[in-house]
């Protein structure tokens, strides 16, 4: 195993992404932080103290191809190839809106982020990773997303969260056989500014089954969607 894996968390400037950054340190991983501000993903490497040591931050915005392919060339660039990529970044547009008086632009925004932007980053980072036989892909989804339980939520998120899980399975299938697992995480209800302050989880109990689904051993699951690392219904 190489001194230290190499892992990007996309939307790493706050929330979910920032305390997997942090948990992924502590665990002895290099972190690209990126986000779609580059001051704002600075200020969050920094607030990491000595954690920021192995950590860079990096502009992606994941809705812009050109700054993904940057971002992936100045990273191989700085540490080598890159192991894991979790795919965190995502917005939650017109969550109490009902489903017809959404206007179309409102889904189409929120797929640009929560889908598209995973599929472009991917594009750009998993083909390395097959070629390297190693990789772990974390696709951040939501219980919104599950069609088992489907309502009236957020609409086009929890479309978009559908969307990502059937990517989730298509990318598992497709890299099978190359060495680099993909799954889906609902990390629960969490504190931040998403979620809100009500929320019953802490971004570390939220950030838990992401961290363990980045770190999985060789033999580990593939094509999956879990909460607290048990497997859970599409
Ligand atoms: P958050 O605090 O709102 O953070 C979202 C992150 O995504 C921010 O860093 C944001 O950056 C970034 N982002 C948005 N658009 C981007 C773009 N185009 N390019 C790059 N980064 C972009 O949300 P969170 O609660 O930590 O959510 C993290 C993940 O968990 C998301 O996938 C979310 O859907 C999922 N999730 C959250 C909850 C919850 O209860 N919180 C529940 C289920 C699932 P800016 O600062 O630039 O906006």
């Amino acid at each position: 195993m190489p001194d230290r894996r190499v892992a990007v968390i996309t939307g790493a400037n706050r929330g979910m992404g920032l305390e997997t950054a942090r948990q992924l340190l502590a665990g002895g991983y290099r972190v690209a932080l990126s986000g779609r501000d580059a001051h704002a993903v600075e200020r969050a490497r920094r607030s990491l103290g000595d954690l920021a040591e192995h950590a860079i931050s990096q502009r992606l915005d994941v809705t812009d191809p050109a700054s993904i392919v940057e971002a992936h060339r100045l990273i191989q660039g700085r540490w080598g190839p890159v192991d894991v990529l979790v795919n965190n970044a995502a917005i939650l547009l017109g969550e109490n809106d009902d489903v017809l008086s959404i206007a179309a632009d409102s889904f189409r925004e929120t797929f640009e982020t929560n889908v598209f932007g995973v599929i472009e980053t991917c594009r750009v980072f998993v083909p390395g990773m097959a070629a390297r036989r190693y990789g772990r892909v974390v696709n951040v989804s939501s219980g919104a997303g599950q069609l088992s339980s489907m309502s009236t939520y957020a609409p086009a998120y929890s479309m978009s969260k559908t969307a990502l899980n059937a990517l989730t399975r298509i990318l598992a299938e497709r890299y099978r056989r190359d060495g680099v697992l993909v799954n889906a995480v609902d990390p629960g209800w969490v504190r931040t500014d998403m979620g809100g302050s009500s929320a019953p989880r802490s971004v570390e109990q939220g950030v838990e089954t992401i961290v363990w689904l980045a770190t999985l051993p060789d033999d580990g699951p593939t094509g999956g969607f879990f909460h607290d690392r048990r497997a859970i219904a599409w």
